[in-house]
């Protein structure tokens, strides 16, 4: 407790190993950001904790709401979004839900586009069928038609730009120009974009959600989430909320992400590269309907990506096989594949495919292809060597 410690060499080592004495030279400087670990955040003394306050983030306070090494990476966040303020979640998830937790209420209604990330519509579901919230999908191709939705109620909608199985790329600065002024949150799933093509505060955007998970690791190793905002009030709530769920992220896990962030925009061009390059090859295949890769024209919205994305589509798009295949012979094609394997979760260095039946996943909007949909995530393995394995699948699939 005091800094003396004047009687530590006449105590036992077990006492000096619990409560120890180090003589550690200050003034060790690395680029690394430390890993500092810890639940308990020492007080210096009784008026200190006494006079903490639970929402002040210029003191420490417990472990679970934030380390210098978590902090951090909050900031880093904050800064390639362009906003004030960033929370980290445990996983995307967890972000996505935090935004739930802290800004709805029994008898809020809730707008939401119908490509959203599977596990938020089963996130609004659930809170629609044992917790009362109001709960609307629609058309993500919408624009400001989303006025004529909005009830008194209404005080969330959620944006995801482009969807990240269907790949609608939303207008949403007609969106979110139709909903302001009413009192109404927007917050967008901008794990696509990975914060670093699409810049949401720059459109009006409440909130931007990440699936850290996804190319801020780059290491397909962590589960992590965030939630940025300019909007200090919105992120007092958010907290809160964190607070009271009691998540918060491990130290070592944001020290491997922190590791990651520099490289990620060189890593997020060279998906993008790869991947336009082959969505453009798939698009003069007879196998393939249509291409669904924001930066191609079949692409809904297609439009609002020239217009908004600065700086690529990253590496995930999708493919609609035409319609004389069977979902059999889709199937096939993606065990065929060599050099993709199936799986969830993008953003690392290894290539995926996963196939979808498209229509069983939405509500309120019609999806107009017959054919099956495979989603392909294009990693960092040589670029031939992968269109040389799709069209191998391709030949043995369909033969
Ligand atoms: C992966 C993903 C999430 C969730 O991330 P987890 O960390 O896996 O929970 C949310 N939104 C989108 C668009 C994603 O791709």
């Amino acid at each position: 407790m005091t800094d003396s410690n004047k009687h530590a060499s006449s105590r036992d080592p077990q006492t000096r190993i619990v409560q120890p004495d180090d003589r550690i030279t200050p003034g060790f400087e690395s680029f690394a950001v430390p890993v500092v670990r810890g639940s308990t955040v020492v007080f210096p003394n009784l008026k200190a904790m006494r006079d903490m306050v639970w929402s002040d983030d210029s003191k420490w306070r417990y472990g679970l709401h934030g380390t210098p090494t978590t902090m951090t990476l909050a900031q880093r966040l904050a800064v390639i979004e362009g906003g004030d303020y960033a929370l980290l979640q445990p996983s995307g998830l967890a972000a996505i839900s935090n935004v739930y937790f802290g800004l709805v209420k029994l008898g809020y209604h809730v707008l939401i586009p119908d490509n959203v990330y599977g596990p938020n519509r089963d996130h609004a579901d659930w809170l629609a069928a044992d917790f009362g919230l109001e709960v609307t999908y629609y058309d993500p191709m919408i624009g400001a038609g989303i006025a004529a939705l909005l009830r008194p109620n209404t005080k969330l909608v959620w944006l995801e730009a482009p969807g990240s199985v269907t790949m609608e790329v939303q207008d949403v600065p007609a969106i979110v120009a139709a909903v302001r002024g009413r009192g109404i949150v927007t917050a967008i799933d901008n794990t696509y974009s990975a914060g670093l093509a699409f810049k949401p505060f720059e459109h009006g955007v409440d909130i931007s959600v990440q699936a850290l998970t996804k190319y801020q690791s780059g290491g397909s190793d962590i589960l992590m989430g965030a939630t940025i905002t300019r909007d200090e009030e919105l992120h007092k709530k958010l907290k809160r909320a964190r607070m009271r769920l009691g998540v918060g992220v491990s130290s070592d896990d944001a020290s491997l992400v922190l590791r990651s962030l520099p490289s990620m925009k060189l890593r997020y061009e060279a998906h993008d590269r790869a991947a336009l390059a082959l969505a453009q090859w798939l698009k003069t295949r007879l196998e393939v309907a249509v291409v669904l890769h924001p930066a191609i024209a079949d692409c809904p919205g297609h439009a609002f990506y020239e217009r908004d994305f600065k700086g690529g589509a990253g590496g995930l798009f999708s493919i609609v096989f035409d319609r004389r295949y069977s979902a059999a012979q889709i199937d096939a094609f993606v065990e065929a594949l060599e050099l993709f394997s199936i799986g969830w979760s993008w953003g690392g260095s290894h290539s995926l495919a996963m196939p979808y039946t498209i229509r069983s996943m939405r509500t309120a909007s019609a999806w107009p292809h017959d054919g099956v949909l495979v989603r392909f995530y294009i990693g960092l393995e040589e670029d031939a060597d992968l269109r040389a394995d799709i069209e191998a699948a391709m030949s043995e699939a369909f033969a």
